[in-house]
């Protein structure tokens, strides 16, 4: 057998690194409910580690993820259940500086139709303001009927080569 077709994958390195972590692993016997009660809304941007950046530990929150850290309809779902299901009641959301949905447009839905014949129900959500993105976002929780507590709904831009989070005021400014 060639070398090749014995080498593990990245998914049987995870699976390794699990075996290993489960060893030290002691049941800390939590809840489904979050300590802190929050949620956090972000990109899936690998540079992002929430926990370290916001420092959270494990029980301490939600995370909900995807590409753009975007408020579609499947956030909002989650964040209703979050909320109504298991108790959170803040809302903080992140997304990031130099952020892959910056290059694309919703162009690349037309490139993804003429590929394969089928073009995609949802949107691909790019952007070119990610400042205008947060506000989309803190809007988009609070005007959802779903989901209750919108008395702490923030909205950030993490900057992946300080590491620091910049607040983003809910309200456009005006332009002068
Ligand atoms: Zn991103």
């Amino acid at each position: 057998m060639d070398a090749k077709d014995t080498a593990d994958t990245v998914t049987d390195e995870l699976v390794a690194a699990n075996a290993q972590y489960a060893e030290s692993f002691t049941d800390p016997g939590m809840d489904a409910r979050p300590v802190r009660r929050v949620a956090v809304v972000a990109c899936m941007d690998a540079r992002l580690d929430l926990h370290e950046a916001l420092g959270l530990a494990l029980g301490d929150c939600h995370t909900i993820r995807n590409a753009g850290g975007v408020v579609t309809d499947d956030v909002i779902r989650s964040l209703t259940i979050s909320q109504r299901a298991l108790g959170t009641r803040s809302v903080a959301l992140i997304h990031h500086t130099n952020c892959g949905l910056e290059s694309l447009s919703e162009e690349f839905r037309h490139e993804l139709e003429m590929e394969v014949g089928q073009r995609p129900a949802w949107a691909v959500e790019a952007f070119k303001d990610v400042d205008q993105d947060v506000r989309q976002s803190m809007q988009r929780v609070r005007t959802s009927p779903f989901v209750p507590h919108t008395d702490d709904v923030r909205g950030f831009v993490f900057d992946v080569t300080t590491g620091l989070l910049r607040e983003i005021d809910p309200e456009i400014p005006r332009e002068r």
